[in-house]
Order: structure tokens, then sequence, then C-alpha cells
């Protein structure tokens, strides 16, 4: 399936030139997988996007390319858009780089995340003379940070597929199968679905295991009596969706897991509510974390609120205490997941992923949040 079919990738060239323009850089170096494929649509695992920041004819870094090795020949002529020239090289496309550059100089920008020391090394020492690289931050990043309606459509509906799968699951029980073999079936089921897999190894923690906010699956058996929290997402053309839900796993769980799980679900809420453009993620943060804070628990809400989501089940913009000042805008994704975790004893935590907009938020996850038995 071609990944450029409805995707608006000139658009997004012409704005990650105008970024790197911006940045005082000649052309910019995409190397970052996630990045190659939003700005170019390859989905192959070995591809370089070089981008032209000269608006007009791009003499002197010889326009936008793209550069892959010969394994990846067809899959690049049928997924490169044609904003792009295509080159196809034997070995390492990086080495090809500095051929692509030529001799005439400038600031070449290069991705802090998308290269390796040693791959900056051999880069630095390929280029000709008169080309400087320039580490840039975060310019893809940011673009992608504000998805358009195709993008929003597939979370959606990955969100949508991730949501079957487990309510399927749930309707057969968990009791008495093991924390892996749930999650297992969970992955499963949405492969099954049509997700190309899940979008990062679901989280199934039972009990005391709950406590650990990014818990690995056990062997051991998921009893009654209990809470559970399960944190899933899938993955469907590129897209990932991530959820959690935290269920008790018979009417008996204890008064403390009753009075947690309503303060999470309360600072969830009020979290929801606060979402708005405009409004920046240490504000949102702030409101959902007052509600726990005031409540005891500040110590027991260890990470942030909630994160971007997209290509990457992890990308910009952040919600936490340390997020920066930048406002939210509309069409960013994220998520919005408080947590109380009881070393020894419980946790909790409810998240939602939520597309913002003027004035608000809309979640685009339906499995319901009251506290639920699950036999
Ligand atoms: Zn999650
Ligand atoms: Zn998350």
């Amino acid at each position: 399936m071609s990944a450029t079919r409805s995707e608006p990738i000139a658009e997004r060239v012409a704005r990650v030139a105008d970024a790197a323009a911006a940045a005082g850089v000649d052309a910019l170096l995409v190397s970052a997988p996630v990045n190659v494929r939003y700005v170019t649509g390859f989905t192959g695992s070995s591809g370089l996007a070089l981008i032209s920041a000269q608006r007009d004819d791009g003499a002197r870094t010889g326009g936008h390319r793209f550069i892959t090795d010969f394994r990846y020949a067809t899959q690049a002529s049928q997924e490169v858009a044609e904003a792009f020239d295509r080159e196809v090289v034997a070995d390492k496309p990086l080495d090809a780089v500095a051929a692509c550059l030529g001799s005439a100089g400038g600031r070449l920008g290069f991705e802090e995340t998308g290269l390796t020391v040693g791959a900056h090394r051999r880069l630095g020492e390929r280029l000709s003379d008169g080309w400087r690289l320039v580490a840039c931050e975060g310019i893809v990043e940011g673009l992608r940070a504000v998805k358009d309606a195709g993008e929003l459509e597939r979370i959606r509906a990955a969100a949508a597929l991730a949501d079957e799968a487990l309510s399927s699951l749930l309707g057969e029980g968990i009791v008495g199968r093991s924390e892996r073999d749930v999650a297992t079936e969970l992955e499963l089921r949405m492969r099954k679905l049509g997700a190309e897999g899940a979008s990062f190894e679901p989280i199934v923690a039972a009990g005391p295991h709950g406590a650990l906010p990014h818990a690995t699956p056990r062997d051991q058996l998921i009893g009654g009596d209990v809470l559970v929290t399960i944190d899933w997402g899938a993955k469907l053309e590129g897209y990932c969706s991530d959820c959690t839900r935290t269920f008790a796993t018979g009417a008996e769980i204890s008064r403390r897991a009753r009075e947690v799980y309503a303060l999470v679900r309360e600072a969830q809420e009020l979290g929801l509510q606060a979402v708005r453009a405009g409004k920046t993620g240490r504000e949102v943060d702030a409101v959902a974390r007052a509600v726990i804070e005031q409540a005891g628990h500040g110590e027991h809400f260890g990470h942030g609120l909630g994160h971007g989501v997209g290509l990457d089940v992890h990308e910009a913009p952040r919600l936490s205490r340390t997020a920066g000042e930048l406002p939210l805008r509309p069409g960013n994704v994220v998520t919005i997941e408080p947590g109380v975790y009881l070393p020894g004893e419980l946790g909790v935590r409810i998240e939602d992923l939520v597309i913002v907009t003027e004035d608000g938020g809309e979640a685009v996850t339906s499995i319901p949040k009251e506290l639920t038995v699950i036999g």
C-alpha cells in the first residue's frame, strides 16, 4: 500500500524547507525513519531525505533528494513523492550525501536524534571543506505534532481497532489467565483486526504489580478482587493509539483501591476538561496534578500527565511539570493519563487519547471509565 496517496507531501516538504531556512541552514538531512516517512512517504527502513532550504532554484544543494539503497529501489519508486529526486546507491545512503551536496559549501543541518555519533563523524569526513554540520532539534517533530485530517482519521481508526480488540478479550474474562497471556492475546487480536501490530508492548499488571507504571506482563495468574491495569494501543497505517484502563476483578476490592480509583478518575476528568488550544502542557498537567496532590498522593504520581501520539507513540507535545511554554494547538493529539502508584499495594492509571481543538478536546477512546468488574 502506498503511504503517499492521501498525504500532503508537497506541503510538508515546503514547510520543512521553510523551517530549515528559519533555522539558518542551507539544507536539512532528515534521517530519523519516522521523519523520513512523514516527509517523503517512504515506509522502508533505509532512506534519507535531503531537503534544500533554498526556496527558489535550490541550485546550491540540488533540490530535494531522497537517497536509499538498492534493496528499496522498487519501494522508493512507488512511495516517494514527486517532490524528490530519487537516488539509489549500492552501499550506505549516508555516504552518498556528500556527493549530492557537492563542493559549493554551506550549512548542513542534521537531526540530533537521527544520527549516531559514528554516522555524524563519517558524514563530516566525507563532506567537502565548505560544508559545516549544524545540529537541528525537532524541526520535523514540530510539524508532526499538528495532525492533518488524514492523520486524525488514522489515529481514530487505530483507537477504535484497539478498543474493539480489548472489548472482545474482556468479554471472555481475565481471571485465572496470566498477565502475559492476556497481553499476547490482546496483541494478536489487534493484528487479526488489521493492525500492523501493537503500538508498544501491552502492559497488563494486576494487584501490587500495578504499582509499576511500566510493568512487564508476568506469567503469574490474575486473581480475583484486585485491580488490573491494561495499557495498550494499535498501530494502523503507521499511526499509533494509546489508552489505559484499570479494571477490578471482583466486587471485593479494598476500600483503598476504590478511593484511589475515584481520585484518579476525577483527576483524569479534570485534565480532559482542561485541554484546549492555547493552554500549555504544563498548565493542563497542573490541573490534574493538583487534585492528586490535594489528596496527599502527589508523590505517587511520578510521571507527566501525557504526551503526543502519532507516527510515534511518544512524541511532541508533552504535558508535564517540565513541559515548555509552547501552547497546545488544534490538531495536536495527546494523552491524558494520570496515575497513582502505591508501592507493594496497587496502582491505578486511566488514559484517554484526545484530539486538541480550538475550544476543548475530543477523546477518541470509547471504553467506559466507571470502575468495571471483569471476571
Ligand atoms: Zn498508554
Ligand atoms: Zn501514554
